[in-house]
């Protein structure tokens, strides 16, 4: 059985990854946080099948249920800094720190394989915590690096999930048009007739 046939075995909903940035994809493994909320990292094979599908599983690593505690601590601090920066407040320096921690201590590495893509790999015993390491950086860039500005949270009331907002009237309202963008289409239809 593969990972992701555990997830599924989990009765985990499906991982939502359309989101172009990583932490994002990462923060929507929760989602409709302030509604009805749904949790794809319901254990730890779910954390490995979603190592495994952004390509962050590294030397075919399987995580423990420590890992999972571990990961969604992470998830949750990218969520509250991204919604602080989104908001123009300050983050809170505990979220600060368990993202810097996971990046500071982590080994993993990129490397070029066959085909000349990016790859990643790692020389630790930790290979799951590597991974959340690489998620971890990829969240202080995205948090503190150029498109900072950009950080945007979902109108949804329910949903507040993050993305960046490249559009150039900056001006993107829905964390994913597939579903909150579609839910408030479907909205307005419905209000009209
Ligand atoms: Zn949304």
């Amino acid at each position: 059985m593969s990972a992701r046939e555990s997830a599924q075995a989990a009765d985990a909903p499906p991982f939502r990854l359309d989101n172009e940035y990583l932490p994002f994809r990462f923060t929507a493994t929760l989602t409709d946080r302030h509604g009805a909320r749904r949790e794809r990292l319901v254990d730890a094979a779910c954390l490995t099948a979603w190592l495994d599908a952004t390509g962050l599983r590294l030397l075919g690593a399987v995580a423990a249920p420590a890992d999972l505690a571990t990961a969604r601590d992470l998830r949750e601090a990218i969520h509250r800094v991204g919604t602080a920066v989104a908001e123009g407040s300050e983050p809170d320096p505990d979220d600060r720190e368990t993202i810097n921690a996971l990046a500071r201590d982590t080994r993993a590495f990129p490397m070029l394989d066959e085909q000349g893509k990016v790859m990643w790999s790692t020389d630790s015993r930790r290979p799951v915590r590597d991974g959340l390491g690489i998620v971890a950086r990829s969240a202080i860039d995205v948090l503190g690096g150029p498109v900072r500005p950009r950080v945007t949270a979902c109108r949804n009331q329910d949903c507040r999930g993050l993305f960046v907002d490249t559009s150039r009237g900056r001006n993107r309202r829905w964390c994913s048009m597939n579903t909150c963008g579609n839910k408030s289409k479907k909205a307005a239809l419905k209000n009209r007739a």
